[in-house]
């Protein structure tokens, strides 16, 4: 049986925005995954994050995002894990829970640079396949077997930028959907 092939796009989305969502559909349009799951990240109780969202905040974010996208899932899946939570415990308790999945690991390429420094990177390595997208650079670096490279071009957009917008009052239409941008205006986030 051919298992459902899903990407697992984890970030904190404070807010979610139309970068991560086209880089999300270029996956699906390439034929990489049948689906993508924007797993938002948790608070991690060792870090200071007081300056995150709510978990629960971002969540919604994602969930008005991805409405009208079958291929899209919000996933609060590592919410009801031990935190912090280490992505090689996400993707067995996900294989676990959906044995009829198969998932991919997305990363940027700043964070393949580092990924040796990952908890039980070989283990990931070893049982998942990652795609690889640009991130400040165009070319690919060198990838060992089970990693490709996405070669996308990124919409020059970030969470930062974002939340710096709305501070400033600045007008945050086009950087993410108008559901996002209503529900950061009727909650007053990042004033
Ligand atoms: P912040 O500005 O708060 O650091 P961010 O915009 O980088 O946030 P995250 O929630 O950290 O958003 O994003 C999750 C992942 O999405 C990150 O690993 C990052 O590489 C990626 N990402 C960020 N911006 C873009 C973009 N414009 N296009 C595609 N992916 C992006």
């Amino acid at each position: 049986m051919n298992k459902k092939r899903t990407v697992i796009f984890g970030g904190s989305f404070d807010p979610i925005h139309v970068g991560h969502l086209s880089l999300a559909s270029e996956v699906c349009r390439r034929g990489l995954a049948s689906e993508v799951w924007f797993m938002v990240s948790p608070h991690n109780p060792h870090k200071e994050q007081s300056r995150l969202s709510d978990e629960n905040v971002r969540l919604e974010m994602v969930r008005l995002a991805v409405e009208g996208h079958e291929e899209f899932k919000a996933c609060d899946f590592e919410f009801s894990l031990p935190r912090p939570s280490y992505t090689i415990n996400t993707l067995r308790e996900l294989e676990k829970r959906y044995p009829k999945r198969e998932f991919i690991l997305l990363v940027g390429a700043d964070n393949w640079n580092v990924f040796d420094k990952w908890y039980r990177a070989g283990e990931i390595l070893e049982r998942y396949e990652i795609i690889v997208y640009p991130r400040d650079t165009s070319e690919a670096p060198p990838l060992p077997p089970g990693v490709t490279w996405l070669p996308a071009g990124l919409l020059d957009v970030s969470s930062t930028m974002i939340r710096n917008a709305v501070a400033c009052g600045d007008s945050i239409k086009n950087m993410v959907p108008a559901t996002v941008e209503q529900y950061i205006n009727n909650n007053n986030l990042y004033r």
